[in-house]
């Protein structure tokens, strides 16, 4: 059954979907060198990088690439560069941003939309102070703006008690859902395989993976093997992720701007994140009309991907419509468009996990996004696929299983 983009982005009835075969794609015929379980940010970029680099590559998802429950499904997403001291995720944040850039002008609806990203600040913040001295050190467009300056660009907010904050003009917002979906069909164009089938967790032991087997009963064999299964790795290697990565509930709200309030389009609010208080609040402005977005980003009780509740709750509206009216007065009153709650797959710090496993040495695990992933999908990829390909002489320790606790310790912002 041949994959037209429009099946791929409603998703196929749980059966195997061959590679789209409209001209100039490339068929993939017989046994291929990698399969690539979960057909997410982090799994998409990787399947890609790994095609590029010539190698056929079957790319799997039990319910769809961004599909709903999936941690790539939402709406949109933030990319910025700010990350306090921490030159690893900086450095691979400025690395993606052509990549999505490049992927926006491709696509015919735009992925990437560049409204800046701006962090403010109470009094002297020692992780705002870290990243200047980072941004300035790498050559970054980032800027400092007094709470006059702020007051002046985006009068949307209410800066009380607030001294500063760091803008970045070339970061801003990625549509999430459409990104992977377009990166996958760009995928199957260029010749990777997709197909729609729930992996089941590999039999325990030890020694290489020769099959991976679907709830339908097919196996399909291949060299290699990559996991990039977001919040349900843990189900798929219990033995070592239970505990390492934990889903949390978070829920994120849309409300609808003042009609002919022009404050909060695009072009007059960035994305922001309220770093004044202890509590951090983030959002963005009124994309496609879908409403002015807000989250409180501290982690929520743990949750299963599968049976988790996903009604939003009212304690949680209540919370962030209070911050919303202090901090957007005109937003005080504004009516809920729409709500979602979604899921976080930490880490126990926050660092991502991109190793191979300790006792399959031809399985790669690519997870952990620990709410924050998304934007570096092209460098998670790239990454994943170099180190899949022997191209890397010293993995990055930070992202190892060793380095991944099963006490809670966040410590990437
Ligand atoms: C509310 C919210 C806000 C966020 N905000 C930001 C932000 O502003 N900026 C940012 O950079 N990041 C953000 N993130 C984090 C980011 O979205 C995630 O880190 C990222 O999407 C994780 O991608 P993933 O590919 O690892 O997982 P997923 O997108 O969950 O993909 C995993 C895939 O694996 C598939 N799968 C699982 N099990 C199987 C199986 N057995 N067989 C076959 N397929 C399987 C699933 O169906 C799924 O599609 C946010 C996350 C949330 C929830």
């Amino acid at each position: 059954m041949p994959l037209t983009r429009r099946k791929l982005l409603l998703g196929a009835t749980g059966a195997v979907v061959a590679a789209s075969l409209s001209k100039g794609a490339i068929a993939q015929p017989g046994r291929p060198d990698v399969i690539v379980v979960g057909a997410g940010v982090f799994g998409a970029w990787t399947a890609m990088k790994l095609l590029e680099a010539g190698r056929r590559v079957t790319l799997i998802d039990a319910w769809g690439p961004a599909h709903s429950r999936a941690s790539s499904g939402g709406e949109s997403r933030m990319t910025r560069a700010v990350y306090g001291p921490d030159e690893i995720y900086t450095r691979m944040a400025v690395q993606s941003l052509p990549e999505w850039r490049a992927l926006s002008e491709r696509a015919g609806l735009p992925i990437f939309e560049q409204t800046g990203v701006l962090f403010f600040f109470g009094e002297r913040h020692p992780y705002a102070t870290a990243a200047m001295e980072l941004h300035r050190r790498l050559g970054l467009t980032t800027r400092l703006l007094d709470r006059a300056e702020m007051a002046r660009r985006f009068p949307a907010i209410d800066f009380a008690g607030v001294e500063f904050g760091l803008f970045e003009p070339d970061f801003g917002v990625l549509m999430a859902r459409r990104a992977v979906q377009t990166l996958v069909h760009e995928f199957t164009q260029a010749g990777g395989h997709y197909m729609q089938a729930i992996v089941e967790p590999p039999a325990a032991g030890a020694g290489p993976v020769a099959s991976v087997r679907t709830a339908a009963g097919e196996t399909i064999g291949a060299g290699e093997f990559v996991f990039a299964a977001g919040p349900w790795l843990p189900r798929l290697f219990p033995d070592i992720l239970a505990r390492r990565i934990r889903a949390t509930r978070q829920e994120v709200f849309f409300f609808r701007p003042p009609s002919g309030d022009l404050r909060f389009l695009p072009a007059s609010l960035p994305g922001w994140a309220d770093f004044n208080g202890g509590d951090l609040f983030y959002g963005m402005p009124d994309l496609e009309a879908r409403g002015f977005k807000i989250a409180y980003d501290p982690h929520g009780p743990e949750v299963d991907p599968d049976r988790g509740d996903r009604t939003p709750s009212a304690e949680m509206l209540e919370r962030v419509r209070a911050h919303m009216a202090r901090r957007f007065p005109a937003m005080a009153d504004a009516p809920l468009n729409e709500a979602r709650v979604c899921q976080y797959e930490n880490s126990s710090n926050g660092d991502f996990l991109i190793d191979r496993h300790p006792r399959r040495a031809n399985v790669l695990l690519v997870g952990a996004g620990s709410g924050h992933g998304f934007k570096h999908g092209p460098a998670v990829g790239q990454y994943a696929a170099d180190l899949l390909l022997g191209r890397i002489a010293t993995p990055e320790p930070r992202f190892s299983l060793a380095s991944k606790s099963v006490a809670e310790a966040r410590a990437v912002i």
